[in-house]
């Protein structure tokens, strides 16, 4: 029998970074991995806390890899971070933007645009090109009250180089600046994990988590009710793995191992 089939699922929800590459570089076989999701018929959606890439860009890069996906299975902490504003702002409109291209493209299919005279809300997440006036400009916007929303909490992205300074870098200088804690869109909260649960049409039980950070996607699948796989190929280490509670329903060196005859 194999790992998958012992955890009874219909349906994977996949983080990315660090679960099938690091930036450009593949973890595993990845063809081999989608053929074998789809020879045991478990559905798969792609949930990445990754603000920096649209929908479409996602879809292209797997396209790359030979992966071939619809839209509708990719799921961002970008496009959480629009649902959640849409909750308070259901007409969408203005709002103070910091962030790159994908953070307002993806805000704009929700009906939100950037407006330093009048914005109703700030919503921020990693920005590559941060310097020290956009710090200043976005905090001084969240200091006379508005709401805050900030995409994911990852400190860390895991590249070939080694974990550089992602979002949850810049959150905690904003939040330092500001004295203002943000409303975080993306894992672990369980959003995203519901969103690709009700697009799969099926329940926690049957749906299953796999991510390589404790914090956000085990913490969030554990949250949602999924159970989960943590990978070693990423963030997080077995020991820290070990010192998990509740524990992951498994942990394997890299995602092939749901594959494995046990
Ligand atoms: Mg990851």
């Amino acid at each position: 029998m194999l790992q998958i089939q012992k955890l009874n699922v219909k349906a994977a929800i996949l983080d990315m970074d660090g679960v099938l590459w690091r930036l450009t570089t593949p973890l595993v076989d990845l063809p081999g991995l989608f053929n074998a999701f789809s020879k045991n018929n478990i559905q798969v959606m792609f949930a990445t806390n990754n603000g920096t890439a649209t929908v479409d860009q996602y879809v292209k890069k797997l396209a790359g890899f030979g992966i071939s996906v619809e839209s509708w299975q990719v799921l961002t902490s970008a496009m959480a971070t629009g649902y959640s504003l849409k909750k308070t702002f259901p007409n969408g409109g203005p709002i103070y933007i910091m962030g790159e291209k994908a953070l307002h493209d993806t805000l704009k299919d929700f009906g939100f645009y950037h407006d330093t005279q009048a914005p109703q809300a700030v919503a921020a997440g990693l920005t590559r090109e941060l310097d020290y006036n956009m710090l200043k400009d976005t905090s001084l916007m969240i200091q006379k009250g508005l709401p805050f929303y900030f995409t994911n909490p990852d400190p860390t992205y895991p590249t070939p180089e080694g974990n550089i300074p992602g979002a949850g870098t810049v959150l905690a200088a904003l939040e330092a600046a500001s004295g203002v804690k943000a409303k975080l869109a993306g894992k672990p909260l369980p959003f995203l994990f519901e969103l690709g649960m009700q697009r799969m049409n099926t329940t926690p039980e049957e749906t299953l988590v796999v991510g390589d950070r404790l914090d956000t996607d085990i913490l969030g699948g554990q949250k949602s009710g999924c159970k989960t796989a943590m990978v070693l190929t990423g963030i997080s280490t077995r020991e820290e793995a070990e010192q998990w509670q509740p524990q992951p329903d498994l942990v394997i060196p890299d995602i092939m191992g749901l594959f494995e005859e046990v």
